[in-house]
């Protein structure tokens, strides 16, 4: 069951020590084995067995060494969670041991490990400075546990549904519907937009004062990755784009999305831009970038695919295709 971990760890890694936040967390997700409850009901038994917290969305982190690391509790020092009823999903194995993501409720203390108390946290705190496994591993838990809050009721008849198979199906409990439903990843394209020695970079109103990202916008029904990253680029900034290179991937659990990540060339023409999506967008060289926090300018947080083909493209990494 764990035969394949090295291999899904090598291909997540592909693109070297710029690897991709959220991505690469080498789990055996076991799904073969998932949708059989018995073999469910003995993992979590195991006395390796552990637990992952979430409360309202945030994981439980205590600090270890001067630095994060996550509170992942033995199920059986915390039976009293598992008595309560609250959410549990299967996440898969980790080096052959069960890991199950627990949903707390809003207000629920964090664990003790080792005598440390742990905080909950927001996850786009510590993603950049957890190991990278970690930061996958709570990406995957947290994008899961939002798509069962999401999908209480069955989008077909509207009545109840039930979590089946570990966590990763929710039966509608109509007789009449039985819908079953699986759970959702939004794609969402993000593109590095490069002419020559510029690339271009916008921001949104919503950000914080400063920060200027790729553009990125969610995939339509019905339309190619590829459509998607030349309509919005044309919507926000009017260029046409000329050639595109498709370069990694990313989870983004912000709530439940995939980021896409492409490379574009275009030719530096002047920018029309749709001020309902952007607040500005411009061309940037490479030493406008590096002198950003002189003119109080920022890039998005480590974590972001954004941030890091931004930083490949500086650093000389990655060029226009
Ligand atoms: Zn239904």
């Amino acid at each position: 069951m764990t035969g394949k971990q090295g291999m899904t760890d090598s291909i997540s890694r592909a693109d070297g020590p710029a690897a991709n936040i959220y991505a690469g967390g080498g789990l055996d997700r076991a799904s073969l084995w998932r949708s059989d409850d018995k073999w469910i009901l003995s993992q979590l038994d195991r006395p390796e067995a552990r637990l992952v917290p979430l409360s309202a969305g945030r994981v439980a982190i205590f600090q270890q060494g001067g630095g994060p690391v996550v509170a992942m509790p033995r199920a059986g020092d915390y039976r009293f969670w598992l008595r309560n009823g609250w959410p549990l999903h299967f996440l898969g194995l980790r080096d052959g041991s069960p890991l199950f993501v627990i949903d707390l409720p809003d207000d629920a203390p964090a664990p003790a490990i080792d005598g440390s108390d742990a905080q909950f946290t927001d996850l786009r705190e510590v993603g950049a400075i957890l190991p990278h496994p970690d930061a996958s591993l709570l990406a995957y838990a947290r994008a899961l546990t939002h798509w069962h809050h999401t999908h209480r009721f069955c989008g077909r008849c509207g009545s109840p549904t039930e979590s089946r198979q570990g966590g990763h199906m929710r039966q509608c409990l109509s007789a009449d519907c039985a819908a079953q439903h699986f759970p959702r990843t939004d794609p969402a394209v993000i593109m590095l937009v490069i002419a020559g020695d510029h690339c271009l970079l916008g921001r949104q109103a919503r950000w914080r004062p400063g920060m200027f990202s790729a553009l990125a916008g969610f995939v339509e029904p019905g339309e190619s990755f590829e459509e998607a990253v030349a309509r919005e680029v044309m919507e926000e900034t009017g260029i046409p784009i000329r050639h595109l290179r498709y370069h990694s991937s990313q989870p983004w659990p912000f709530p439940g999305n995939v980021m896409i990540g492409f490379h574009v060339s275009a030719d530096r023409s002047p920018l029309r831009i749709d001020h309902n999506e952007l607040e500005t967008a411009d061309w940037f060289t490479r030493d406008d970038i590096r002198a950003f926090d002189r003119h109080g300018r920022s890039l998005p947080n480590a974590d972001s695919i954004a941030r890091r083909r931004v930083e490949d493209w500086v650093e000389g990494r990655i060029q226009a295709p």
